[in-house]
């Protein structure tokens, strides 16, 4: 089927947080549904390319993972630019990876939009036994910040899906309204 043109859609989308709260987990359990045990990624900038239907219309989310360069601080304008959405990561079992989110958010604003979609994202929600941070503070950091929320596993797909999702059609809607 050809497209009409003008149907097509493709965003950029940046995951960001501490090291080792689940990005690169995050990212192949929704691009390819793998999980890594040990995974360590090779340094330097990743990304995969993710197609969604909306409204008939394909759109494209290219999501970025910062593959490790956090450890080094590395994080570069170059990561964030052009981005129209953000998925903001902690470990549900790490408080040091939670109080991490407002330099994060500080670090986005610096360097992208002011329209970028965000999500505020509890990963490792399989983790309860072990579990630091509870649902409620999460969800009232992500009322004060303005984002969406939502605990994930990338162990066992918990609600993976479902926050990529919501960013991509977050920014689809934005991206809509600036149109008409
Ligand atoms: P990154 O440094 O933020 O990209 O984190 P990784 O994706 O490399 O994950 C770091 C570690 O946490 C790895 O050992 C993963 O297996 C583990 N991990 C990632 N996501 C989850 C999850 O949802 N649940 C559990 N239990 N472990 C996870």
């Amino acid at each position: 089927m050809e497209e009409e043109e003008g149907e097509e859609y493709l965003f950029k989308v940046v995951i960001i947080g501490d090291s080792a709260v689940g990005k690169s987990n995050l990212l192949s359990r929704y691009a390819r549904n793998e999980f890594n045990i040990n995974s360590k990624a090779t340094i330097g900038v990743e990304f995969q390319t993710q197609c969604m239907d909306i409204d008939g219309k394909e759109v494209k989310a290219q999501i970025w993972d910062t593959a490790g360069q956090e450890r080094f601080r590395a994080v570069t304008s170059a990561y964030y630019r052009g981005a129209f959405g953000a998925l903001i990561v902690y470990d549900i079992s790490r408080r040091t990876t939670f109080d991490s989110v407002e330099r994060w958010l500080q670090e986005l604003r610096t360097h992208s939009d002011t329209t970028v979609a965000r999500m505020l994202v509890g990963n490792k929600c399989d983790l309860e036994n072990i579990r630091d941070i509870s649902v409620e503070e999460g969800k009232s950091l992500a009322e004060r910040e303005g984002l969406f929320f939502m605990e994930t596993s990338a162990f066992d797909s918990t609600n993976v899906k479902t926050a990529f999702e919501i960013v991509i059609r977050e920014i689809y809607n934005n991206v809509s309204r600036k149109v008409l």
